[in-house]
């Protein structure tokens, strides 16, 4: 792996990125087409495996590679669930015919993906879903109900975790499957939150259909291939880590393939990481932009404001800290057991750090929100702040990184019985089958 920051090999990788993107960028390809040269040539997605569309880099060096093509202003890789968990899940789990389809339809953006793994009754105890796929001749019919399915309704293909033996205990029974969303036996339907949009959905199965051969990691062992997901979800949302992902939407529902890449694609601002050049520290980060805000109406002067920006800061600089410590823990063979639930716990902080800092700072101003863009430009010019609708939307947003992959109260769970060894709650639902234990009403 292309682990270390300063690394000659990193130079190399980059050095190689830049005269690619020379030969190969062109406003005028289509989103469709500019993908299909990304990402087969393993720019998407570079913390794949090499044999799975990827480069095999750690995420810091990808990082590197996607300033480095916005740098030269063109656009960068398929966002969404696909990049971020179905395609290292398969990379990791999946047989070669499924890395040859799957994640090449995802590196190249044209398929989108969504997470049917949450349930009614099934999300800290997430092996305790009661959807059920039962086996009928090459194909499984799968029936019962997810929610919280962000970008269901946009989606092309989903990661859905099913019950496949009851009599078994929970965590052994369950089979991944890549389902094909295109079917009637599954019906989204939109959830609106108080954001004013509606990214969540229920989704309801109902007789639908997933061959056999859509298995992901094997019949019955889709508790470990779920665990890679969870794993990689947490690795991406923490502090110090990073989605990556380019300006376009991929996928057949709402995707841009077919659209002029160029229309997407950031202004080139020159190289981002010149090679003979100091490496520049990244400076405040989330912080910066809050205390531009408070010195521009004069809320910096404030000890309780000055206090709050100073602790993001740190939140943001001990979360670059400990993404590079990892790095380098890593590069040399090691690892630091917990440290994803520690950057996902860290990143809920941040967030409603910044919610109650920015709401603050803008005083009365944040309850203007404003939840369609005629009602922005009404709020910035009454307000003449072009951050405001910022500061409200991450008012209202920062309720969900405590929640989603994982609560808070869970991370700090494994934390406590995985990495401190802590005792775990009494529970016989490791042993019991699943048929038999009792389940919420
Ligand atoms: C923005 C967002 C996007 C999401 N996207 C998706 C998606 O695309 N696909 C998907 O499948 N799911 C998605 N989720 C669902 C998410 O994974 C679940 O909401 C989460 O796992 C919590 O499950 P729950 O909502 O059922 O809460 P519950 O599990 O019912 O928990 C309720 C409360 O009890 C606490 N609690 C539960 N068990 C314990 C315990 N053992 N010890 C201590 N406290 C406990 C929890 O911390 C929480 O505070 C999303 C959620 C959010 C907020």
């Amino acid at each position: 792996m292309t682990d270390t920051l300063d690394s000659p090999v990193v130079d190399e990788t980059l050095d190689e990125l830049r005269s690619w993107l020379t030969d190969n960028w062109d406003p005028d390809l289509t989103v469709a087409e500019w993908w299909e040269r990304l990402g087969l040539a393993g720019w998407a997605a570079p913390t794949l495996p090499t044999n799975a569309y990827g480069r095999g880099v750690a995420r810091s060096v990808a990082v590197q590679i996607q300033s480095e093509i916005a740098a030269h202003g063109a656009l960068g890789g398929p966002s969404g669930l696909g990049l971020l968990l179905a395609a290292p899940t398969i990379a990791d789990h999946g047989t070669p015919e499924q890395i040859d389809t799957l994640v090449r339809d995802i590196v190249t953006g044209q398929r989108s993906w969504c997470q049917l793994f949450s349930e009614p009754g099934a999300g800290s105890d997430l092996a305790g879903l009661t959807t059920r796929a039962v086996l009928d001749g090459d194909e499984w019919t799968v029936d019962g109900q997810k929610v919280w399915t962000s970008l269901g309704q946009t989606s092309d293909m989903a990661m859905l975790i099913a019950r496949t033996a009851p009599d078994l205990p929970k965590h052994q029974g369950i089979t991944y499957f890549a389902i094909d969303m295109h079917q009637t036996g599954i019906e989204v339907r939109p959830l609106r939150e108080m954001t004013g949009h509606a990214m969540f959905n229920e989704t309801f199965l109902t007789g639908a259909r997933v061959p056999d051969s859509a298995i992901i990691g094997g019949r019955n062992n889709g508790w470990a291939v779920a665990n890679s997901t969870l794993g990689h979800e947490r690795a991406g949302l923490g502090s110090g880590g990073g989605a990556f992902g380019g300006m376009a939407t991929p996928g057949t529902i709402a995707g841009q393939l077919p659209l002029r890449a160029g229309d997407f694609a950031p202004k080139p601002a020159g190289r981002s990481t010149p090679r003979d050049a100091p490496k520049k520290r990244r400076s405040g980060g989330s912080a910066s932009i809050l205390i531009g805000m408070a010195k521009g109406n004069g809320t910096i002067t404030d000890p309780i404001v000055r206090q709050g920006l100073a602790r993001l800061h740190s939140l943001g600089e001990i979360g670059r800290y400990n993404a590079e410590r990892l790095k380098a823990t890593r590069a040399s063979g090691g690892d630091i057991p917990g440290m994803a639930n520690i950057s996902k716990l860290s990143m809920s902080d941040i967030v409603r750090l910044q919610r109650d800092l920015g709401l603050q700072i803008v005083g009365a101003q944040g309850m203007l929100h404003a939840y369609t863009p005629e009602q922005q430009k009404v709020n910035d010019e009454a307000t003449g702040n072009p951050f405001l609708a910022m500061v409200t939307g991450t008012a209202m947003y920062a309720q969900a990184p405590p929640i989603y992959g994982g609560t808070d109260q869970i991370q700090r769970n494994i934390i406590g019985e995985r990495v401190l060894g802590l005792a775990k709650e009494p529970s016989n639902d490791k042993v019991a089958p699943f048929s038999s234990l009792p389940k919420n009403a």
